[in-house]
């Protein structure tokens, strides 16, 4: 079998961009804990290790989760501290949201150095691609931010199936790019682009799809897989949402997309980012299309 990567955003169901205006954090139960721990129960019983995207604020709150991600195998990455997304920050906003999530990180597990980085809410394109040079000089050596087609709030359409190293139109090669980019993965038939990547297209697409759209898409390069522990919570409180973002936000999440997660663990060999990036020897032998 071959290896993918499997990418967990570990969030609040609130840290969402369609739902942060409507929850009062203070008195709202966050659900961070109910929806997390049954994950790592079945990653464990099924021996698999995953990158855990963790926001900053998630690992003050709750060190105990995150001390027992790493204490079973499993990559810690960055999801920023607040989850506030690129556009909505600066060169010194960004800088200084990594720095919280640098000493939150070494307030509770001292010796966790995160190598990689997912923007929320895929908020990497052209206008924000300052944010990798910060990444750079904070010492992170990928970036997974990058979707592969245009969505109503983010997306690169064009950019290239496999890591790559990003030039400011974050669609061109460019070998002296501060960082990786590993974008999110899509099948591609001809004109078409199906993001076959997880979350609401996981919990959206058929099955027998999305399963042959990820073996399309290992022909080109490493694929990666990404879900939020609220997708898979039964309990996620349903929030009042257009009918549109009612359906986008909630449709099929708990049991159903479980299944579909437990399906994927038994047809692919899920493992880090940085498991795959280095099984494919990361500096030398990633092939990129130019
Ligand atoms: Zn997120």
């Amino acid at each position: 079998m071959m290896q993918a990567a499997l990418s967990i955003d570990l969030e609040s169901y609130w840290h969402a961009e369609l739902l942060r205006r409507l929850v009062d954090r203070n008195s709202a139960d966050d659900r961070v804990l109910p929806a997390t721990l049954p994950l790592l129960d079945l990653l464990a019983d099924r021996g698999v290790t995953a990158t855990f995207f963790v926001v900053g604020e998630i690992i003050d709150e709750y060190p105990a989760l995150v001390k027992r991600i790493v204490a079973e195998g499993h990559e810690i990455g960055c999801h920023g501290y607040t989850h506030r997304p690129l556009w909505s920050l600066n060169e010194t906003t960004f800088n200084a949201e990594l720095s919280l999530f640098t000493s939150a990180l070494r307030r509770h597990l001292p010796g966790v150095i995160p190598r990689g980085f997912r923007a929320p809410t895929f908020s990497l394109s052209p206008d924000t691609a300052w944010a990798l040079a910060v990444l750079a000089r904070h010492g992170y050596e990928y970036d997974s931010s990058v979707f592969p087609m245009r969505t109503p709030l983010y997306g690169v359409p064009g950019c290239p199936p496999r890591p790559y190293r990003p030039a400011p139109n974050m669609i061109d090669n460019d070998p002296a790019a501060p960082i990786w980019e590993w974008p999110l993965t899509a099948w591609r038939i001809g004109p078409l682009t199906l993001p076959v990547c997880g979350g609401f297209y996981l919990r959206t697409l058929p099955m027998p799809v999305i399963i042959h759209g990820m073996r399309k898409a290992m022909q080109q390069g490493p694929i990666v897989v990404y879900l939020h522990p609220w997708e898979l919570d039964e309990e996620t409180p349903r929030l009042p949402l257009s009918r549109r973002d009612r359906f986008i936000t909630y449709h099929n999440i708990g049991a159903a997309t479980r299944r579909r997660l437990e399906k994927l663990l038994e047809q692919f060999d899920f493992t880090t980012m940085t498991n795959v990036l280095a099984l494919r020897g990361r500096d030398r032998k990633v092939r990129v299309r130019s």
